[in-house]
């Protein structure tokens, strides 16, 4: 009953002194070649290997990050269980980014960035917290971990999910008719969906148009879900006052892409939050536990809905 680790080596040596730890009896692999294939029960990954087949006894296969687009799960027999990484330094990660990511439209820091470059003192009109409305796209695991952090500061909150959610303080939304109540509403959007074929370019000109004029968009979901020339005329239209644009497609961009120079956009490069290897191990082994004591994963994926 192998555990498979195909991802960088730094992370290996990590999760290697976790399972000698906590599950002594699980041999803790790192080369897929010197392996038994099999012996292989458990894989951890971040792509589908082409040579998956060779693990014919493998039962569950772990995504090394929060998503599981990038797996080609019609390779992966049916009965295998898929999970994602569900760990605290994700969580903590996208808390912070998607704080600062509001907080920096919030107080019109694209602006004054841009003032700052032109040698120009010129406070612009500060509206309060109270007074911004944050609608997020998603409400799962990340979302309700931003929601939380974002508490505090007293934007008006609110969020869309498939099936129906009730969160304390939060207007939840979902279907089609909550999707435009709460678009409608949001001074910043915030994408924390999935990557599936109903969310592909679910960032488009359509939704943009059914914003407030003025409104920002900060875009943490997967790069595929955003039209980019829809976003470049949403911006230079003024129908969007600014974004935060952490995942792209492609990813890098191409060096003449117009989201390098654009005034309006700040742009990462997929870091918003990262598999954190200590409390990413902790996590994997945990689910060891659950999945050998007969419980289901934490982030079992389903299979059918795609995340
Ligand atoms: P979850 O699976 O916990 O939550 C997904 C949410 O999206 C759920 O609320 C789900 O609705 C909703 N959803 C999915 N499809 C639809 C749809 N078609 N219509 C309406 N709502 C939908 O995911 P996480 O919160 O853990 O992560 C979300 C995504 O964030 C990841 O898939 C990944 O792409 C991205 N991410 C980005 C990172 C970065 O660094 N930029 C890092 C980590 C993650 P319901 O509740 O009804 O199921």
């Amino acid at each position: 009953m192998t555990f498979l680790f195909n991802s960088d080596a730094t992370r290996g040596a990590v999760f290697a002194e976790a399972f000698a730890e906590a599950l002594p009896d699980v041999p803790f692999a790192m080369d897929a070649a010197a392996v038994d294939p099999d012996a292989v029960r458990y894989l951890i990954t971040w792509t589908v290997p082409a040579d998956l087949a060779r693990y014919r006894n493998l039962e569950v296969l772990f995504s090394i990050g929060a998503g599981v687009d990038q797996l080609r799960l019609d390779l992966v027999p049916a009965h295998v269980k898929v999970v994602r990484m569900v760990e605290d330094g994700i969580v903590r990660m996208m808390q912070e980014y998607a704080a600062c990511a509001v907080l920096m439209l919030h107080r019109n820091m694209p602006a004054y960035f841009a003032q700052q470059r032109a040698r120009q003192w010129r406070p612009l009109p500060q509206i309060q917290a109270a007074e911004r409305r944050i609608g997020i796209l998603g409400l799962g695991m990340l979302a309700q971990a931003v929601l939380e952090r974002l508490k505090p500061f007293g934007f008006g909150l609110a969020a869309w999910s498939r099936s129906p959610r009730a969160i304390d303080g939060v207007a939840c939304h979902h279907g089609a008719a909550g999707l435009t109540a709460m678009l409608a509403e949001a001074d910043i959007l915030i994408c924390l969906l999935p990557l599936t074929d109903e969310t592909r370019g679910f960032l488009n000109a359509e939704l943009f148009a059914r914003l407030p004029a003025g409104s920002a968009l900060v875009h943490v979901g997967r790069g595929p879900q955003l039209d980019h020339d829809a976003l470049i005329a949403a911006l230079d239209s003024g129908r969007l006052s600014g974004a935060v644009v952490d995942v792209t497609d492609p990813e890098p961009l191409p060096e003449d892409h117009a989201f390098w120079q654009h005034p309006k956009i700040i742009l990462t490069p997929h870091v918003a939050s990262i598999t954190q290897a200590a409390t990413a191990a902790r996590a994997v082994v945990e689910n060891v536990k659950r999945y050998r004591a007969g419980l289901d994963p934490i982030g079992l994926v389903d299979r059918r809905r795609g995340y």
